[in-house]
């Protein structure tokens, strides 16, 4: 078995293909015509999404964190206070010739010429990132001649866990630490959104905001557990920015990452990377250098993916975001953010890992993917782990007779009846149904023959082996259910 034609451009198209035609991803609007930076999940991409989520959720419900759920649209106020009216923006160049507009953070410069056309580019202006929209019926103007009726939605999840704090800080007893998450969607207006699911106009974020002493973040209760993680750092400019490999505990006790708890966090997102089954060699964090920074963070740092596509790429920011946000919303708001910690009161800082699902989409799609050489054949496969596949097994009777569509029937319910989400497929030669499966990542073809009607056994077909194994259909719960 060999893996052949992996090159970027074989694989770029492959991937987009596979992904439209085996219903994982959809332009949205297509039929009329799209529109940049929006997508829509098939019933496959819709299930992986799913469970990734499920697998993030357990991973931070582990950690001891509670989940809430808060509102996608938000008065103008609340974006004022929290800085992003004034400073969520990007810089842009426009084309004189083709009239596209470029961000400027991507690489594109006003010295540069037009990626589409080579035509002339002029600097745009700053483009504030966030949708607006208006909540009720316009009411006329406040004195300070802006409309009360002015809202905007989310460009990321966190502020409504910060608006939230007082009664956060209560349900978790007046005491710190603690941790909330929330998956959902943020939208931001991207200035030119080119790249599929990398950069888009609405999105989904699955954020953690971990609220801490100031006088505690170099003593996490957990630190000995992921200390000796070995991680791949780009350290910004201060530390000299070469790459490096470090264990948690030296980067942290060097000063590269600045405190324990975030040190923590970073290690944290290393292991739910793997754990979903991003390789780690195609995995290492960056340090954002100060001009990057987002207008909250005290220290940033990017997990950042590999990709044959983009080169590297973020997936994951892990920030130290301060005190900033509970101090904003105390004093536009006047509420009290602070905490009693004795001898004082102190408003608690905030350590938050903010994952973009839909680029990790991505990254697995284009890390899964294996186009190799069986016999004559090209066999095209998603080799995801089996915890996030769309379809846990696929039941197929080998051929079309009622006798063993029947038992097929009967194998593919009971593993429904058991939760275990299967798919019945009894069109096209055995070896057509295999191929599909193996595009979409199932783990697993159950198949039903003469033998079965017999003795009760099922063939068990592995994905990423093709090897067959002869089981007891009371035992093929137990073999779908294994955790590698
Ligand atoms: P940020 O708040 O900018 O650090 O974003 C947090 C995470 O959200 C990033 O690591 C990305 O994975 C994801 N993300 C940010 N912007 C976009 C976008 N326009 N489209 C898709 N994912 C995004």
């Amino acid at each position: 078995m060999t893996s052949a034609g992996n090159s970027k451009e074989v694989k770029k198209d492959e991937i987009a293909e596979l992904a439209r035609r085996r219903g994982f991803l959809w332009q949205a609007f297509e039929i009329y015509g799209g529109a940049a930076g929006f997508y829509d999940y098939g019933p496959l991409g819709a299930r992986l999404k799913r469970r990734i989520e499920e697998e993030w959720r357990d991973f931070y419900t582990r950690e001891g964190f509670y989940e809430i759920e808060t509102t996608n649209i938000a008065p103008r106020e609340i974006f004022e206070s929290s800085g992003h009216l004034e400073s969520f923006a990007d810089q842009a160049v426009v084309c004189n010739h083709c009239k596209n507009f470029f961000r400027v953070a991507e690489g594109v410069k006003v010295s540069e010429n037009c990626p589409e056309c080579g035509g002339e580019l002029e600097a745009a202006g700053e483009f504030n990132l966030m949708f607006q929209t208006r909540i009720g019926v316009p009411k006329g103007e406040s004195d300070s001649g802006v409309k009360k009726s002015e809202g905007y939605l989310r460009p990321e999840t966190a502020q409504g866990i910060f608006l939230n704090f007082q009664r956060l800080l209560r349900f978790n007893r007046d005491k710190l630490p603690f941790g909330i998450i929330q998956i959902g969607k943020a939208y931001r207006n991207e200035i030119s959104p080119r790249k599929s699911l990398i950069r888009l106009r609405e999105f989904t974020m699955a954020e953690a905001e971990v609220f801490v002493d100031p006088k505690e973040k170099n003593n996490h209760p957990r630190f000995e557990d992921v200390k000796d993680r070995m991680l791949r750092i780009v350290p910004g400019e201060d530390e000299g920015g070469e790459e490096e490999e470090e264990s948690l505990e030296e980067a942290v006790r060097s000063g590269i990452i600045a405190n324990e708890y975030l040190g923590y966090h970073i290690a944290k997102v290393d292991e739910f990377l793997e754990r979903i089954g991003i390789p780690r060699a195609k995995v290492r964090f960056r340090q954002h250098l100060r001009e990057e920074m987002a207008h909250y963070a005290t220290d940033c740092w990017d997990a950042e993916f590999l990709s044959e596509r983009y080169g590297w790429m973020e997936i994951v920011g892990v920030a130290d975001r301060g005190d900033y946000d509970l101090s904003a919303h105390a004093s536009f708001s006047n509420a009290d953010m602070s905490v009693h910690t004795e001898p004082e009161k102190i408003i608690p800082h905030v350590i938050e890992p903010s994952y973009g699902i839909d680029r990790i989409i991505y990254a697995l799609l284009e890390s899964s993917f294996y186009e190799e050489q069986v016999g004559k054949e090209k066999r095209k496969v998603l080799r995801l782990k089996s915890e996030i596949t769309p379809i846990k097994a696929a039941v197929f009777p080998l051929l079309n007779r009622d006798e063993l569509k029947k038992k097929a029937r009967e194998v593919f319910q009971k593993l429904r009846d058991a939760s275990i989400f299967v798919e019945y497929d009894d069109s096209g030669s055995i070896g057509r149904r295999y191929r599909r499966q193996d595009e979409i990542g199932t783990p697993y073809c159950i198949t039903i023959d003469y033998e079965t009607l017999e003795d009760n056994t099922v063939t068990i077909r592995e994905r990423d082996t093709m090897k067959q194994v002869r089981v007891p259909i009371a035992e093929v719960k137990d073999v779908l259910l294994k955790r590698e």
